[in-house]
């Protein structure tokens, strides 16, 4: 029997008011129930809402060190249960041990990393004109933190969001996505432990599962909610956006994207196929991240391309907990999608270099695996070279020079993360001025991030309205007030 959990709101644990759960199963074997979570309804986002609402003064008027404690005592909880987190992760989610064990590392940093900020952050003193003045700006909480989070990265997303909230004076109300709350579970229920141990206002913390429509909704519109920060997908995300805009809140969204890699005809290819392999393949080409387009120098396409192909024959296909290569998709229909767009590609002239299917055999047959895809052969204006494709997926576009191959990278309504291999420092360095994406990457995979620096996307990958993580990242959650005082 797998564990039920219920939502935690105003410092309990409590079954939803619709009495449903669901279940979360394994990607790489449906037949297994990792948990059974709360179905919940608009009621119990309206109960999280109020509960965080009430403790918003008391929360607030906390000071920065013992907030940043109560960070820290969580920090120390995932600490201790780092391998029931990762295996949890793997189990729902479906991403290899490796990249499971990776994630959770970076939400328990996450959290130590905002529990020290939580000590200095406050504005900042500047000179006035006259004497006998002080001059000086006060960072204040915004109030009520929606956080509405994705499944890619279930563990990651909600503790960047919420540890940067909790860490400057915010209560906050998280619905998690149903594909993969289970991990975040576990670490609120490292929270409330914490909470508990601090000594923290009941209602700072209110977690929910159930439905975007049911429960994501009243978080972006109801009148008690300040700020809503998403992470998720364009459609939903530019949503979310005019509805909160028209109820006058602040909004974050990071969304989707299609980034490139460009290579250049000077870069040791190998090497190159090798970075773009990982950044395509890796999590199951399932991150905002991922490289989904190789801009690729006429003279060496061809080598490029056997290069990349040999690298997605060497990874192997595999249930997550077993730490093959890759793992399975994380629902139906997300590998749905996926071999719907590889149709798609082929319908449109796209030459299948490697996979396009999925992997055959009897330990395939209960999950939502997919071969790692490569294809080529496609102009930029193909669909599948302007629309996200989330899962292992990458085409190849041929550019006859670097001027075109910028152009190419750049020919795409998105802006997340671009990369370029090369060994000409000036092309380098003229991708970084040219390239309209919010994280550039030289000699390196798009995927990965440090975080202690700002992370966010341009154009339609992003709100731009403000960046997450880092410093920056709580700069979203405060709003500044400006203080005149003669003395
Ligand atoms: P999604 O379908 O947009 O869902 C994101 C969250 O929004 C889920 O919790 C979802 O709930 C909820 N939601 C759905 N409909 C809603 C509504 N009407 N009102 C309020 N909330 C609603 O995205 P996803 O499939 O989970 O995630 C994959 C996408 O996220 C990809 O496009 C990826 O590129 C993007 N992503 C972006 C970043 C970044 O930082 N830029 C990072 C990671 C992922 P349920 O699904 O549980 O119903
Ligand atoms: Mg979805």
């Amino acid at each position: 029997m797998a564990d039920t959990y219920e939502n935690y709101v105003d410092g309990e644990w409590r079954a939803s008011e619709t009495s449903e759960t669901f279940e979360v199963t394994n990607p790489a074997d449906t037949s297994e129930v990792v948990a059974e979570v709360q179905d919940s309804g608009e009621s119990d986002a309206n109960g999280a809402i109020e509960a965080a609402a009430a403790a918003r003064e008391e929360w607030a008027n906390t000071p920065g060190p013992a907030r940043g404690k109560l960070l820290r005592e969580t920090a120390k909880r995932m600490d201790d249960r780092r391998e029931e987190l990762t295996e949890t992760l793997s189990r729902e989610e479906g991403k290899t041990y490796s990249e499971a064990s990776g994630e959770v590392g970076r939400a328990v940093n996450i959290f130590y990393y905002y529990a020290e900020k939580a000590m200095d952050y406050a504005g900042k003193r500047s000179k006035p004109s006259a004497n006998d003045q002080n001059l000086y700006t006060v960072r204040e909480p915004m109030g009520v933190a929606g956080l509405i989070t994705p499944w890619n990265y279930p563990i990651a997303i909600p503790s960047w969001k919420m540890a940067p909230a909790l860490a400057t004076g915010n209560t906050v109300v998280c619905k998690l996505a149903g594909d993969a709350p289970t991990v975040f579970l576990k670490v609120t229920e490292c929270l409330a432990e914490a909470a508990e141990a601090v000594d923290a206002p009941d209602g700072v913390v209110n977690v929910l599962t159930g439905s975007g429509s049911e429960v994501g909704q009243p978080i972006v519109t109801h009148d008690e909610v300040d700020a809503v920060s998403f992470t998720g997908s364009r459609s939903v995300g530019d949503m979310i956006y005019e509805q909160a805009t028209d109820a006058h809140k602040r909004v974050q969204t990071e969304l989707g994207s299609k980034n490139p890699t460009v290579v250049t005809d000077n870069a040791d290819i190998e090497e190159a196929a090798r970075t773009v392999g990982s950044a395509v393949f890796g999590v199951t080409g399932q991150a905002c991240t991922a490289t989904e387009r190789a801009i690729v120098e006429e003279s060496v396409h061809d080598e490029f391309v056997e290069e990349l192909v040999d690298y997605a024959k060497s990874v192997d296909v595999g249930p997550g907990v077993e730490d093959p290569g890759m793992g399975p998709q994380v629902s139906e229909s997300e590998l749905d999608s996926t071999l719907e767009s590889i149709e798609t590609a082929k319908d449109e002239g796209a030459t299948v270099e490697y996979g396009g299917g999925q992997p055959e055999g009897s330990e395939y047959e209960n999950g939502h695996f997919v071969e790692p895809t490569v294809v080529t052969g496609l102009d930029s204006d193909a669909t599948v070279m302007q629309e996200e494709v989330f899962g292992p997926f990458v085409g190849v576009l041929e550019a006859s020079d670097t001027d075109e191959a910028i152009e190419l990278a750049n020919d795409v309504e998105f802006g997340l993360s671009a990369g370029i291999i090369t060994d000409d420092h000036t092309e380098a360095n003229r991708f970084v001025d040219e390239i309209d994406f919010g994280v550039v990457k030289v000699n390196g995979a798009t995927t990965g991030l440090e975080l202690h620096v700002p992370f966010g996307g341009m154009n339609a990958s992003s709100s731009e309205t403000y960046r997450e993580q880092g410093e920056e990242g709580m700069d979203y959650f405060t709003i500044i007030k400006t203080v005149y005082d003669d003395y």
